[in-house]
């Protein structure tokens, strides 16, 4: 008997070894959180040998053991018939160590998706009284408004955008769009083209429509309505025909999704029935409108999509980025005594257009694309790091790039000439990093982002109400702006690059070091702003996130990472509900994840530090795990002598 179970207690290990999933499985593309199941995404691994680029990230090939394993199967079969007693409950044991294993890991995506649905509902949840009384304050100036007809419009629009969207053809559904809208569709199409795939759907379908917000201020009435729509939809490569497309997303997954799509309209516009762009009129004269890069009506020369005369979408948001309350933004008032027509609307939109603009840029690797819209040592600094990059046949990859939200901060003189300045907060997210020119990038994680883009104009230079939300236009002629690479007007030949008469980019930064150049006003509008009330914090998983990749890159940069440092992360993965696989994606795609890493010690670090702390706080109170977690991550930082400071200074 003991002979026999020496016998079998050496093939434990290989029955435990053949039970437990290798790491690698459920990594590609299972149980990750890709918009469309990346598992049919294999960015030419299959042309270029893994180990072309030294990249650790490719997925490790499953090991070629399939025909010993017949074998081991047979005899473990066999054995089993001989002593059941023994090996019933071995097998038993086996199957439960399996199963937890696949639970653990489904459990984590899982419950992401769950805190995800959940966080769109609270945050999107609104009364009846609520709309009432928002449909009620729209009707004291427009007592045409109707809320069913308004949302059978939103609904028309929605899968119209839809069909554009799948045709790669937005030119219908323009003119409803604002600048930066178009230009994000139009880039974002853009980059799945040079990806060689197309955005294949099916079955659009939208569930429910509901008004769940009304934002008003002197310029603009902003309505928020949450879309919950259903569709098949998947990446198919981009020289499918549209016919084929559809009918490789007619065998996709049926998924819903919560969106928020926001509208702005200048006050005091009315609803005209039957006399609107869903009728093939201009909004304004009502004449027949054709359509048109200008989006000018030809009779009027209105403006269609300015937002003066009708509800033109400004934005389209995920339901759980959704951000009910505007902050006070500082310098507003200040700024408003110089141009009283400045508005958040039309300085957020004008944001959202360069910030789409100088992604373009960079993932074409040509800084000329952002000339119209920002100064000259901008464009400089651009160039100067994409030329680096060339030089080295290397270019920057943004993938499945999303805007969270766009939002203004502070607005103040410049310290030095004659411009003022305005500071925006951009969240964004994207499978973003660094590889060779020629090659597709091999699977990224998608990387929430959070940075400041500071933009300048000339101190005198006011807002043009007469463009509205068409805020990509030439401010001396009025004429759209171009796709050329210049920086003048293409009609009028002004130069646009000065900021004269519009914002222009000064500088993008990241939130980290836009903190810790702003140190002095670092406790006004950080405690104000990027601290939101307690519960935002908690349930931000984007920023969670963002902070723990920031982590596990910084890790990663320094070539290895020992189990301490992995077992900080998973402290922080856990703590903060985030799937460790993506923690893990991210640990071995490295620093490049990242335009710039927290340096060490840095105040930048410091800032990165105070956001860990937060987090911590979320619940008013530092346990002791999550202290010896910001210990571990201090000593990472490079703070370790700061972090006593800094809770000590908390206390008093
Ligand atoms: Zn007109
Ligand atoms: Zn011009």
């Amino acid at each position: 008997m003991s002979a026999r179970l020496s016998r079998f207690c050496r093939w434990i290990p290989l029955l435990l070894a053949i039970s437990i999933p290798a790491p690698s499985w459920g990594r590609i593309g299972g149980g990750q959180h890709y918009r469309s199941g990346g598992s049919n995404r294999s960015y030419g691994s299959r042309s270029t040998p893994s180990s072309s680029g030294g990249h650790s990230y490719a997925p490790s090939a499953p090991s070629d053991g399939s025909g010993d394993l017949g074998g081991i199967v047979f005899y473990l079969v066999a054995v089993t018939f001989r002593h059941p007693g023994l090996m019933c409950p071995l097998w038993v044991a086996a199957g439960l160590i399996l199963y937890s294993f696949i639970r653990r890991r489904n459990y984590s995506s899982a419950t992401q998706k769950a805190f995800e649905q959940r966080e769109a509902d609270l945050r999107t949840r609104v009364t009846a009284q609520d709309v009432e009384g928002w449909v009620n304050t729209l009707r004291l100036k427009d007592p045409e408004f109707q809320l069913a007809a308004f949302l059978d419009r939103v609904k028309q629009l929605f899968v119209q955008m839809q069909t554009a969207w799948f045709k790669r053809d937005l030119s219908p559904v323009r003119p409803y769009m604002s600048d930066a809208t178009f230009q994000r569709l139009k880039v974002q199409l853009q980059l799945m083209h040079e990806q060689e795939i197309r955005d294949a759907l099916a079955d659009v379908q939208v569930l429910d429509l509901q008004l769940i917000g009304l934002d008003q201020s002197e310029w603009f009435d902003t309505v928020h309505v949450r879309v919950k729509a259903q569709m098949r939809d998947v990446d198919v490569p981009a020289s499918a025909s549209d016919a084929e497309a559809a009918r490789l997303a007619a065998a996709a997954p049926l998924e819903s999704f919560t969106e928020v799509w926001s509208f702005v309209r200048k006050p005091g516009a009315k609803t005209r029935i039957g006399e609107d762009l869903y009728q093939g009129k201009c909004p304004n004269c009502g004449a027949p409108f054709r359509g048109g890069a200008t989006n000018n009506c030809e009779f009027c020369k209105a403006v269609v999509n300015s937002g003066n005369y009708d509800w033109t979408l400004a934005e389209i948001t995920q339901g759980i980025e959704h951000v009910r309350l505007y902050p006070t933004v500082d310098g507003l008032l200040e700024a408003r005594k110089a141009d009283p027509a400045l508005n958040l609307e039309v300085l957020a939109d004008r944001a959202s257009l360069i910030f789409w603009k100088w992604i373009e840029a960079q993932s074409r690797g040509d800084g000329r694309r952002l000339a119209k819209l920002c100064t000259t040592a901008c464009l400089q600094a651009i160039d100067t790091e994409l030329k680096e990059l060339k030089q080295h046949k290397r270019r920057k990859v943004f993938l499945e790039c999303a805007v969270g939200g766009v939002m203004v901060r502070l607005l103040q003189p410049a310290s030095t000439g004659t411009y003022d300045e305005a500071h925006l907060e951009v969240r964004w997210s994207a499978k973003m990093g660094i590889g060779p020119e020629t090659e597709h990038p091999p699977p990224l994680p998608t990387v929430p982002q959070r940075w400041m883009f500071i933009l300048v104009r000339k101190r005198g230079a006011t807002t043009n109400t007469a463009n509205g939300m068409s805020t990509s236009r030439c401010l001396h002629c009025g004429a759209p702006l171009t796709d050329s690479l210049s920086a003048t007007c293409d009609y009028c030949g002004a130069e646009l690059s000065s900021g004269e008469r519009d914002w222009v980019l000064e500088l993008a930064l990241t939130i980290e070091a836009w903190n810790s150049r702003e140190q002095e006003r670092f406790q006004a509008v950080v405690a104000k702003s990027a601290a939101p009330p307690a519960n935002e914090v908690i349930t931000d998983v984007h920023e969670r996130e963002r902070l723990l990749y920031m982590m596990a890159a910084m890790a990663a940069a320094d070539g290895v990472v020992d189990e301490r440092e992995k077992s900080l992360l998973k402290l922080y993965s856990g703590r903060w509900s985030i799937p460790w696989a993506k923690v893990e994606m991210a640990l071995s795609a490295g620093p490049q994840l990242f335009d710039r890493l927290v340096p060490k010690g840095s105040p930048e670090a410091e800032v990165f530090l105070h956001s860990l702390l937060q987090m911590a706080l979320v619940d008013g109170r530092i346990d002791k795990q999550e202290r010896k977690m910001l210990e571990s991550a201090a000593l990472r930082l490079g703070l370790a002598d700061r972090l006593a400071e800094i809770l000590a200074g908390r206390s008093t």
